[in-house]
């Protein structure tokens, strides 16, 4: 298995050194790392954010693990030039649709969360946000309404084969957890909407063994706060599962703790944390590797189907934080190496 590292700016180096030293000492001899640059970093030494031989090595390699991009020294550059562009790249060029969140407390960090420890202790869930169609693709324009006034519009639209593909992610990933599957969707108001739910209940007849069910988003936005622990898996498009996901994420603590994962139809996949470059504590070591380590167990369970060692990381995680490891998002004094220390000695 070939992985492909890409660190690109900020603390992306910092995080991806750490997740490297967890995976070298799983000791399985299948894995591969080859790195390049990405982002500003890419773009300060080639000219590009996603050069050539870049793009070229995450088509090669059988999953990919990113740092983050970002770097305010590009600021002021053309749209194309800039860090940013190279995640936006990989994720067209790749065909990855579907994104998951999962949103996980880990019950040490109880009082980190935005709810009561007793509610927050119950989230467990996986937010399937379908990452390549809606209204953030659709025809958008400004235009003048005939009493002159400006109006913005941006069309909403999915087709039925969209939908079907994310669904049956959703799906399939409820199989392997909780089997139970919450579609969110606006089906009341609107017609993209009544066709996914449409889609969705189709393809639920090919898992028979998943629960489904129907929620607006509105009150799914209320649900994910009233009680959590009802949600295995969430599927939903992509306006909507931006904002749910963002929201769940609040509910887990930090945002140096949370994973991600982007993949195509074949399960080939991009992992990233949920964070950005962190410019204004880059370099430093005060980054908390965690997300990235945690992306990378995400990795060996979805692309790989290694779940015994996805199991190992994310129980050395927990250990490490049992025993009081604490990066200083985590309101502890930890460099980012001390945190990797912590799995590492956490890690049976
Ligand atoms: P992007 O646009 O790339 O998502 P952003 O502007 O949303 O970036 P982040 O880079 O995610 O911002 O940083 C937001 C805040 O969270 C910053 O104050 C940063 O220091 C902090 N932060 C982000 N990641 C981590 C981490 N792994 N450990 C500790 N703090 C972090
Ligand atoms: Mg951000």
């Amino acid at each position: 298995m070939l992985i492909a590292l890409l660190p690109g700016d900020g603390i992306g180096p910092e995080v991806i050194a750490e997740t490297r030293r967890v995976l070298e000492a799983l000791s399985l001899d299948s894995l591969h790392f080859e790195e390049a640059l990405v982002g500003g970093a890419a773009y300060k030494a080639t000219g590009h954010p996603l050069p050539p031989e870049t793009l070229d090595l995450a088509r090669r390699a059988d999953a990919i693990l990113f740092g983050a991009v970002g770097d305010p020294d590009c600021d002021a550059l053309e749209r194309h030039l800039r860090p940013e562009q190279a995640i936006l790249g990989l994720r067209k060029e790749l065909g990855l649709f579907a994104n998951l969140r999962p949103a996980k407390l880990f019950p040490e960090l109880a009082d980190a969360s935005a709810l009561r420890p007793e509610v927050a202790s119950q989230i467990d869930m996986v937010i399937v946000r379908e990452l390549n169609g809606d209204v953030y693709f659709g025809e958008k324009g400004m235009r003048k309404t005939v009493d002159g006034k400006r109006e913005g519009y941006d069309i909403m639209s999915y087709d039925e084969d969209e939908v079907r593909r994310i669904a049956r992610v959703g799906f399939e990933t409820a199989m392997a957890r909780g089997k139970k599957v919450c579609s969110v969707d606006k089906a009341n108001v609107l017609e993209t909407s009544q066709l996914w739910r449409d889609v969705v209940i189709e393809t639920a007849q090919e898992y028979p063994d998943v629960a489904l069910s129907h929620m607006y988003v509105d009150n799914a936005a209320m649900q994910l706060v009233r009680n959590p622990g009802q949600f295995d898996v969430i599927v939903t498009g992509n306006l909507f599962g931006d904002i749910l996901s963002d929201q769940a994420s609040m509910c887990a603590g930090s945002i140096g703790m949370l994973p991600s994962a982007s993949l195509d139809s074949a399960q080939k996949g991009l992992y990233e944390p949920i964070h950005g470059s962190a410019p204004d504590i880059a370099g430093q070591g005060k980054a908390n590797p965690l997300a990235t380590i945690l992306s990378a167990s995400m990795m060996l369970r979805y692309s790989f189907g290694y779940a015994s060692q996805a199991d190992r990381i994310e129980q050395a995680v927990a250990k490490a934080l049992a025993r009081g490891a604490r990066s200083p998002d985590l309101g502890g004094t930890l460099s980012t190496r001390e945190m990797g220390d912590a799995v590492l000695a956490a890690l049976t």
